[in-house]
């Protein structure tokens, strides 16, 4: 099922385009990244379809189904820290949170023992570290059971510890089957976290599709022999070949699947091609990434 679906979403703010023309489907059981550096129009994205920030252009649609205020009960979202009360208890700031929702105060428990503060429910939001804070954020957007948790950069701020904790944190949340949306400027965390990405860059779409396809953006080996040309022939004649390029002292060769460089290997052999360079290249997600940002 799709959760999301954008078709269009155009934002201007006066003289600044933060979002142009964004299309993507966020589909069920996807941990989704919106990932661009600073001002690329993810917090502009993620403000529109929680309707907070109306769009100039284009159209949003959840859960496949007309828009209606009823779908937010199945939408948790965190943008900014809510406005906790430091000196109630953890548990007394959800309760606050639950009847603005119109919830029953026995989901509290849960949710507190999902962020890991079940044991520091009755202490006051003051005593809390800055992670325990933002876990308590998390806690309060998963009150009512969500389809959906929507995140902006949920690790800003945070130590490495912390770091760490809403990184798990968010990986057992959608374990449970939740649909994660989240705004990261951060490659690792996007490489290590999320199933999915859409890159963005001065509010335009450079990329969609899913991190593995981003790491391994095509699959391609390295080749040469003492005949380059007599090897770029052959190569070309193999069917899942789908790009050669000179890079050096080697072809660059892209194939359209995962090519088993041992057959490759013996099937250059008996058509007499002797290999004296073959090795597999894999891009990084980071260079990827910056490739994506200067082809922009
Ligand atoms: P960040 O990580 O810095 O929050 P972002 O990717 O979330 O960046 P947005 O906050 O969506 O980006 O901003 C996109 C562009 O729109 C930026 O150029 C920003 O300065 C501009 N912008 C955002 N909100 C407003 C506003 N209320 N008024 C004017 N310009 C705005």
């Amino acid at each position: 099922m799709n959760i999301i679906e954008t078709t269009g979403l155009s934002k201007s703010y006066g003289k600044v385009h933060a979002l142009n023309n964004l299309s993507l489907t966020i589909r069920q059981g996807e941990v989704f990244a919106l990932l661009g550096p600073n001002g690329s129009g993810k917090t502009t994205t993620l403000g529109i379809i929680l309707g907070v920030i109306f769009q100039n252009n284009g159209t949003y649609r959840w859960f496949e189904e007309e828009n209606h205020y009823s779908q937010r009960r199945k939408i948790g979202a965190v943008l900014e820290m809510p406005n906790f009360y430091p000196y109630l208890s953890g548990t007394n700031n959800l309760k606050i949170a639950s009847d603005i929702k119109g919830i029953d105060y026995s989901d509290i428990p849960r949710v507190l023992r999902i962020v890991g503060l079940e044991d520091r429910g009755k202490h006051r939001f003051r005593t809390y570290s800055y992670g325990m804070k933002q876990r308590l954020a998390i806690a309060s957007a998963l009150l009512g059971n969500p389809s959906v948790l929507i995140l902006d950069e949920p690790t800003n701020g945070l130590d490495p510890q912390g770091i760490a904790e809403i990184r798990e944190l968010i990986l057992r949340i959608a374990a449970e089957g939740i649909t994660i949306v989240l705004a990261s400027h951060i490659l690792d965390e996007v490489q290590k976290v999320c199933s999915h990405v859409a890159v963005l860059n001065k509010g335009n779409l450079i990329f969609k599709g899913s991190v593995k396809e981003m790491t391994h953006p095509g699959y391609t080996l390295e080749m040469a022999s003492s005949d380059m040309t007599l090897l770029r022939k052959t190569i070309l004649e193999i069917p899942e070949v789908s790009g050669i390029e000179s890079e050096s002292e080697h072809w660059l060769v892209s194939f359209s699947s995962e090519p088993d460089a041992g057959i490759i290997n013996s099937m250059l052999h008996n058509k007499g091609i002797l290999l004296n360079h073959l090795s597999r290249r894999t891009k990084s997600l980071e260079s990827h990434f910056l490739d994506l940002l200067k082809k922009q």
